[in-house]
């Protein structure tokens, strides 16, 4: 057995330069940063520096290393002196440490050997207390020193020994005993108590001094944590309350969204309860519209009608002067209900939005060949000018055109007296799917002051000049043009000096249909037939029993007008006084036309004509065509008929001409 360690000073001084590190005896662990770096001087001494927060598989991997270190014979048969260095140890668990110490005690039993003294360095004086309590049960002699230089020290002076095994008889007073009684409870139960060495009665050296630095440690540890706690709980309590805070915030908002939503769901309801007020307004006014026009024209046909068959009879010249006179007065009639029906239309929103093709020479020809018997009348002439190129056709409003063209031209005439009315039509600009055009309409008349001109153009006025008291007219026409032009895309405009005459000007865009190919370049500037054109010798006319008429009618005036129009056309008539005896009529005799009233009682128009188109019936021509003849002029009102199965639609009143050209297209053959 080596004796050398057994002296209190060693044969020759240790030092840490002959410690044998061998790299199979060393353990580091990077996952945790827990190492046990183990060193022997042979026989003499056995080192151990180990750091990290130490668990117990740590450990047990160690003392795997500890028994390989003790296979290599550097520890048998001898008393060693032990160091360990505990300096970089943050955390080691009591398990850890009786495990760790249990294998040291059993391979020092297998090997022979066992530390005769142990130097703890760098230990807290938790663990300092700690390893005290069970230095006895680890059959050790613990000295404790701050470093490894320190336990070298102490080894190489010889004191080591005597020194651990020094055991002072301690003495304490009762009254020692009392204050540090009174102390620790000052420490457990005083909240504020600071620990402060030097007010206490217990100086460095004094038997319970470490005792009660623990205790004092201990305490501060526990307040430490108390006030961590404390203020954790601080801080839950705070976001808690920021937390309900909030939700009372969100319930509020929630509150105020939901009473917003409620507004705005009231505001709709209004919204829609005064839309639907409009919607009936405008349609009760449509209505009343169309009733008074209804109620009007029904009068009126009869006296145009009746007026223009009086006029064909035999009269003296003051007859005749008084049935002109009449003729005159229910032409104006007649087109101020036009306009004021037409005007309310558009103001009402009910103009026909669908846009129809149409050939811009034919719309100008065929007002040419309308007014151009007014023109001559007054010993006017009327020009078309239409520059190349034009599309041959384009998408647009032909009917809204016309009226507007028509309105400008029968003004240029009615207040010109010398010279001509010039229609022009020129390209503004083109490209492959638009054409742009200008229309104007040009007359060397009376003018129109500059201060009139907007208030012309804007609402209803005639200028209070005798020309127009002269003319009549019921100074709707252009602010009838200007919104219809404005509905078509444009403006109306107007330039015009006085005594040297208008020009009444709008710029258009057109869509062009897509099967659009060349521009015709020959223009066709013969006009229509004309009003002014000779009249057929309709005398001369034969009819046929096949040709034959059915106009259903109730109204006993509008029976003997027809009847007289159309005998006056020579046409050959029967009538049927409602939609019932129509179809009986229809089923014994095959007419080749049927003019038909809407309004009548027990089968109105719509209903039997439906009938007539009703496959299975026993109509004897269920294909004849039918013509709508009726007061009621909406647009609404044409569809309907369309929409019944009816062919055309003329409008009462009208003059005794367009009834003759519409029987000539629905009866071409007729004439012989
Ligand atoms: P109406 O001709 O039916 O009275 P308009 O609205 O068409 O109604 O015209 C309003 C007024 O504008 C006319 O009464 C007339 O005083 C004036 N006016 C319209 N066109 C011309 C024109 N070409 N030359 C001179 N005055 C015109």
């Amino acid at each position: 057995m080596n004796s050398s360690a057994k002296n209190n000073v060693p044969d020759s001084p240790l030092t840490l330069k002959m410690v044998e590190f061998r790299p199979e005896w060393q353990f580091e662990e990077s996952k945790t940063g827990v190492f046990y770096k183990n060193g022997v001087i042979p026989g003499k001494l056995f080192i151990t520096f180990l750091g990290g927060n130490i668990q117990l598989d740590s450990a047990k991997q160690a003392i795997d290393i500890l028994e390989t270190m003790f296979r290599s014979n550097v520890l048998n048969n001898c008393e060693y002196i032990r160091i360990a260095d505990y300096t970089d140890v943050t955390k080691a668990s009591i398990n850890t440490r009786m495990l760790y110490a249990n294998s040291l005690n059993r391979l020092n039993e297998e090997y022979h050997c066992r530390p005769v003294i142990t130097y703890i360095c760098g230990a807290s004086l938790l663990l300092k207390t700690m390893l005290r309590l069970f230095a006895s049960y680890v059959k050790q002699k613990f000295i404790f020193v701050k470093t490894v230089q320190d336990a070298f020290e102490l080894i190489n002076s010889g004191k080591g020994l005597s020194f651990a095994e020094t055991n002072h008889p301690i003495t304490i007073t009762q009254e020692e005993i009392d204050n540090f009684a009174a102390t620790c409870g000052h420490i457990l139960f005083d909240e504020f108590y600071i620990v402060d060495e030097k007010q206490s009665f217990v100086s460095p050296g004094h038997p319970l001094y470490d005792l009660y630095t623990i205790i004092s440690l201990l305490n501060n540890d526990l307040r430490e944590l108390q006030k961590t706690e404390k203020e954790q709980k601080q801080k839950i309590e705070e976001a808690l309350n920021n937390a309900r805070i909030l939700n009372k915030k969100l319930s509020e908002e929630k509150k105020n969204v939901e009473e917003k939503e409620q507004i705005q769901q009231i505001l709709i309801e209004n919204l829609k309860k005064a839309r639907i007020e409009a919607e009936s307004a405008s349609k009760a006014k449509s209505e009343f519209l169309a009733n008074m026009s209804h109620e009007i024209r029904t009068p009126l046909h009869a006296v145009i009608g009746m007026t223009e068959l009086i006029l064909d009879t035999p009269l003296n010249e003051e007859q005749k002067h008084f049935a002109e006179t009449i003729h005159i007065s229910t032409r104006q009639l007649y087109q101020l209900i036009s306009d004021i029906l037409d005007f309310s239309k558009i103001e009402s929103g009910q103009l026909e939005k669908e846009q129809t093709t149409f050939n811009i020479r034919t719309l100008c020809n065929e007002i040419s060949s309308l007014l151009i018997g007014n023109a001559r009348k007054k010993n006017l002439q009327l020009e078309i000018f239409l520059s190349e190129p034009l599309p041959e056709s384009l998408c647009g409003y032909p009917v809204y055109l016309r009226q507007v063209l028509l309105n400008l031209v029968q003004n240029a005439i009615k207040f010109t007296y010398q010279g001509k009315i010039t229609i022009t039509v020129k390209p503004e600009a083109e490209t492959a799917d638009e054409a742009t055009l200008r229309f104007s309409v040009r007359d060397t008349g009376i003018g129109i002051p500059d201060e009139k001109k907007e208030l012309i153009i804007q609402r209803f006025t005639q200028l209070d000049s005798s020309a127009t008291r002269k003319e009549g007219g019921t100074g709707l026409g252009l602010a009838i043009s200007t919104q219809l032009v404005e509905f078509m895309g444009g403006k109306l405009n107007l330039d015009s000096k006085i005594n040297e005459g208008s020009e009444f000007w709008f710029v258009l865009p057109f869509q062009k249909p897509a099967d659009e190919v060349t521009a015709n370049t020959s223009v066709s500037s013969a006009p229509f037939r004309t009003k002014g054109s000779e009249p057929k010798d309709y005398a001369a006319r034969k009819l046929t029993k096949s040709e034959k008429i059915l106009l259903v009618e109730d109204n006993i005036t509008n029976q003997q007008v027809a009847l007289a129009m159309f005998a006056k056309l020579r046409y050959n008539v029967d009538i049927a006084a409602n939609g019932i005896e129509a179809i009986e009529t229809l089923k014994k005799i095959p007419y080749a036309l049927v003019v038909m009233d809407l309004q009548m009682p027990l089968m109105d128009g719509i209903e039997a004509t439906r009938e007539i188109r009703r496959i299975g019936n026993e109509i004897m021509n269920p294909d004849v065509p039918i013509i709508a003849m009726t007061a009621n002029a909406t647009e609404e009102d044409k569809k309907k008929c369309l929409k019944a199965g009816m062919n055309d639609f003329i409008t009462k009143p009208f003059f005794i001409q367009s009834l003759r050209e519409l029987l000539e297209k629905w009866l071409p053959n007729n004439n012989t």
